[in-house]
C-alpha cells in the first residue's frame, strides 16, 4: 500500500486539469506539468506501494520531457514502471480537497479516465476543509491518494 499527497496553488492564467479532465471555466493550477493534483497524488501512491520512490525522484521536475506531460500520461508511465517491477496494481482511491470545482459532478468521468490510465479501478471523491487552511482560503487544491499493489507471479 502506498500514500500520495499533492498540492498546487491556483493560477488564473492557466486552464484547470484535474483528475484527468479539463474543467472549462474553472481556475487553473500553477506548477510542474499540468498540475493535476489528483493524478500526481495517485502516481506517488503507486510508486510508494511498489517501493519505487516518488514522482520527483523518478522523473525529476527539471526533465523537459515531463515538464509538459499530462497527469494521465505520468500515471500511465508510473503504472508501467510498477508492473515492470513485478507488481499487479490492485486499486487506488483519491480525495480532492478544495472549494471548487465540485468533483462529484464529474466523478464517473474522472474515474473512467484515471482507471484507464493505470489499468485498475480508481475511486474519486471530493471534500472541503470548512474554510480552513490553504484550500479553505481558496489558495489552491490538494489531493490525497492511496493505492494497493501485490506481487506478480510473472517475474520480468
Ligand atoms: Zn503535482
Amino acid at each position: 500500500m502506498g500514500i500520495g499527497v499533492d498540492v498546487h496553488a491556483f493560477d488564473s492564467s492557466r486552464p484547470l486539469w484535474l483528475a484527468g479532465l479539463f474543467w472549462p471555466d474553472a481556475i487553473g493550477l500553477s506548477g510542474h506539468s499540468d498540475a493535476d493534483v489528483a493524478a500526481h497524488a495517485i502516481c506517488d501512491a503507486l510508486l510508494g506501494a511498489a517501493g519505487l520512490g516518488d514522482l520527483g525522484s523518478v522523473f525529476g521536475t527539471e526533465d523537459p520531457k515531463y515538464s509538459a506531460a499530462s497527469g494521465v500520461t505520468l500515471l500511465s508511465e508510473v503504472a508501467g514502471l510498477v508492473r515492470k517491477s513485478g507488481f499487479v496494481i490492485g486499486n487506488a482511491s483519491v480525495q480532492i480537497i478544495g472549494n471548487q470545482p465540485r468533483v462529484s459532478s464529474r466523478r464517473q468521468e474522472a474515474q473512467d479516465v484515471l482507471s484507464a490510465a493505470i489499468g485498475a479501478p480508481v475511486h474519486v471523491s471530493g471534500t472541503t476543509t470548512d474554510g480552513l487552511g490553504l484550500t479553505g482560503r481558496g489558495e489552491g487544491l490538494a489531493a490525497m491518494a492511496i493505492a494497493t499493489v501485490s506481487s506478480s507471479d510473472n517475474e520480468i
